[in-house]
Formats: C-alpha cells, sequence, structure tokens
C-alpha cells in the first residue's frame, strides 16, 4: 500500500502535567497553530481533564484522548475508570499500555491485551504502546520483546479491529532522556511491528495501520523520523507541553 494512504497521527501524552485550567490555555494556544494540519492531531489527557480539554477543542481539529481506562465495563474496581465511561465524555481514543503504566503499576501485555480489546470495543481508536528497555536491546532480546509485546498485546484483534487500533513504538530509553532512536534505528523496529501485525492479520490489513515513533520527539528531529516509511506519526511527551514545539512537530508531518 502507498504509505500516503495511512494519514499521519501526531499526539500528545500530557501525562500528570496540566490542571484543568492548563489544558484549557494550552489547547486554545495550540489549536490556531494547528488549523492547518495535514495529519491527525490529539492530545492524552488525565481524565479529571477530559471535559475541559473537549471544551476547549469544540470547533478545532484536535482530538482529545485518554491515557489509560480498566477493561472492565463496570463493577468493583476502585478507582478505575471503563473504555464505556470515556465514551460518555465524547473523546475518541485512549493510549493503553504506556511504558510508564508497565514500569510503575504492573501492566502486562496481558492487561494491555484486555485494555486495547476493550477500548476498541467501545468504539474508541486504542493507541497500544511498545518499546524495548535499554538492558533489553543490549542484550540482543530487541526482536524477542516487540514480538511477545505484539502477540500477545494484541492477541484476539481482529482485521476489522484494526481500524481502531494505532501502535506506538517507544524504546523506553528514548522516554524523557532526551535520547532518540535514529531514524534508522526506528523504522527497522517500525518494520519488525507491520511485519509482526501482518502474520496476526494479514498484510494487507496491517499496511493499513499507524504507526507512531515515540521518546524524546522534538521539531528538530521530528522530520528525518517521519520521513521513513513506516512511522506514521509520533507520541509525544515533554515536547507537547509547549504549543509551539508540538506544532513543530505537526508541522514537520506535512513535509513527511
Ligand atoms: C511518552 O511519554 O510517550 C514520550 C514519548 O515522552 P517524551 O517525548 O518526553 O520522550
Amino acid at each position: 500500500m502507498d504509505r500516503s494512504k495511512r494519514t499521519p497521527v501526531i499526539a500528545g501524552n500530557w501525562k500528570m502535567n496540566k490542571s484543568r485550567t492548563g489544558t484549557k490555555l494550552l489547547i486554545r494556544e495550540l489549536a490556531p497553530l494547528v488549523s492547518n494540519a495535514r495529519c491527525n492531531v490529539a492530545v492524552c489527557v488525565p481524565f479529571t481533564d477530559l471535559d475541559a480539554a473537549m471544551d476547549a477543542a469544540r470547533g478545532s481539529n484536535i482530538i482529545v484522548g485518554a491515557q489509560n481506562c480498566h477493561w472492565a465495563d463496570n463493577g468493583a474496581f476502585t478507582g478505575e475508570v471503563s473504555a464505556s465511561m470515556l465514551t460518555e465524555t465524547g473523546i475518541s481514543l485512549c493510549v493503553v499500555g504506556h511504558s510508564e503504566r508497565r514500569q510503575y503499576f504492573g501492566e502486562t501485555d496481558e492487561t494491555v491485551n484486555k485494555r486495547a480489546r476493550a477500548v476498541i470495543a467501545a468504539g474508541l481508536t486504542a493507541i497500544v504502546c511498545v518499546g524495548e528497555t535499554l538492558e533489553e536491546r543490549e542484550a540482543g532480546k530487541l526482536n524477542e520483546v516487540i514480538e511477545r509485546q505484539m502477540n500477545v498485546g494484541l492477541k484476539d484483534v481482529t482485521a476489522a479491529d484494526c481500524a481502531k487500533l494505532v501502535i506506538a513504538y517507544e524504546p523506553v530509553w528514548a522516554i524523557g532522556t532526551g535520547k532518540t532512536a535514529t531514524p534508522d534505528q526506528a523504522q527497522e523496529v517500525h518494520a519488525l511491528i507491520r511485519a509482526t501485525l501482518a502474520k496476526l492479520v494479514g498484510a494487507e490489513t496491517a499496511e493499513t495501520v499507524r504507526i507512531q515513533y515515540g521518546g524524546s520527539m522534538k521539531p528538530g528531529n521530528a522530520a528525518e523520523l517521519l520521513a521513513k516509511k513506516d512511522i506514521d506519526g509520533g507520541l509525544i511527551g515533554g515536547a507537547a507541553l509547549k504549543a509551539a514545539d508540538f506544532a513543530g512537530i505537526i508541522a514537520a508531518a506535512a513535509q513527511a
């Protein structure tokens, strides 16, 4: 498939960094800067900021997403939020399996799978994160880790579900560290992700799925990463907290 048929998606992961007021201000600052974007633009905010973000984004091309959700529809899961609850807020996507959730909150490939399927079943787009640690890369386990995260994390996700699937390749050693995978390193893993996905859902469907790169992406390195044939956007942490930097990455997507 011609890669130009995959609309790049640039999503900001604001993590636990913005209050409701800060969320509104940043979206209002960002909106005019990205109104002509030639890619999908999203911001993923804490649960408590979702409605504020939806308000601020109304009338703009900014899509609002969440950063996590539980797999059950309802029940005795104190402190959790279900995918169907998220749909009630009007948002359209949800990040699943971010490495910070794997590292600090006991997320496993199995729970990533449950969450991803719940998000998709609720009609939201799931951004499913995969990526290796530095130790895994240096031990020569890169392919094994990515294939396991894909095979288990996407178990029972069908070809039809893939219309609601985005994958984010986020090497853990590059997140928030200022170290970025080189475009060739990133492309190599993106190609592996697409090949692994092809075995799960068929090559034709795998060609339609967008694979984002995440890990210290910024205006200065976005263009060369996004120029690679299997890199279809970015999941951005730090640089998404400054409107001008985030807009700079979005502008780079137009040149890819
Ligand atoms: C992230 O947290 O998903 C991320 C990619 O962060 P950063 O851009 O700050 O490395």
